[in-house]
């Protein structure tokens, strides 16, 4: 098979499975999901607690087959202009929410003179997520998440600093793989989703990170003057 198939239709067979396996098992989990509902209208309060249980990790389930999703079928984005610093405002009440839960900050540092660029919103707003949880996940309480984005040369830089305990270099090696994690509850699937939709929007990311120190991700975008002309 490897041999007779070239590396994009390999690519849209493993898609085309990912979409009906993940359809298969969205099914199910909707209907557990909607008769949990139905329960709890009718059960006695000793069972919330199970009952917030199952929702949560019956979300993390879904969770987890819409990023391996969106990994697998890696399709090209549609795009349109967008000032990024929108995207990032839009995106804050949802982490300022989770970091007062977690005592910490978040400092925005947005240049607004960047021009519009072509993105998917949607693939940014997760992007973003995916790096901010991340900061967060691996911060103690008064730890600081760092949002700032500006121009260097021919790229828009994002960059995602936190004050964590820091990346070994052996394991920052491995980041960007797929279902790589040291967390319990992890998936490995953020980094690596991550990767791809940075990919898709023909820029890069790296990770900057010392042990004690804290951690950085900065995703570098392509600024191509025509785009540049039309903000
Ligand atoms: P997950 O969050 O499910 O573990 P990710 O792909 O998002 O998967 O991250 C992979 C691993 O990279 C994490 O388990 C963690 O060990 C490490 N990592 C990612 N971001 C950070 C960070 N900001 N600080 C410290 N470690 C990090
Ligand atoms: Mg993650």
């Amino acid at each position: 098979l490897r041999s007779e198939l070239g590396n994009v239709e390999r690519l849209s067979l493993v898609g085309q499975m990912a979409a009906s396996i993940t359809h298969e098992i969205r099914n199910p989990m909707a209907v557990v999901r909607g008769f949990l509902q139905l329960m709890k209208e009718k059960s006695p309060e000793s069972l919330d607690h199970y009952y917030r249980i199952v929702m949560e990790e019956l979300d993390r389930a879904n969770g987890i087959i819409n990023d391996f999703l969106s990994l697998a079928q890696n399709r090209i984005s549609e795009k349109q202009l967008w000032q990024l610093d929108h995207i990032i405002h839009d995106l804050s009440p949802l982490l300022w929410a989770d970091a007062n839960l977690r005592g910490q900050t978040i400092e925005l540092i947005l240049d607004a003179q960047i021009p519009a660029l072509e993105l998917n919103a949607k693939e940014i707003k997760q992007l973003l997520l995916n790096l901010c949880r991340n900061g967060m996940e691996a911060m103690e309480d008064k730890g600081q998440l760092t949002i700032e984005t500006r121009i260097d040369k021919q790229y828009v830089e994002m960059i995602i600093k936190d004050t964590g305990p820091g990346i070994s270099k052996s394991k920052q090696e491995k980041l960007f793989e797929p279902f790589f994690t040291t967390k319990v509850k992890g998936t490995g699937l953020g980094l690596a989703l991550c990767l791809s939709i940075v990919e898709r929007h023909n820029g890069k990311i790296s990770v900057e990170s010392e042990e004690g120190e804290g951690t950085a991700f900065i995703v570098k975008f392509p600024l191509n003057r025509s785009v540049q002309s039309v903000s």
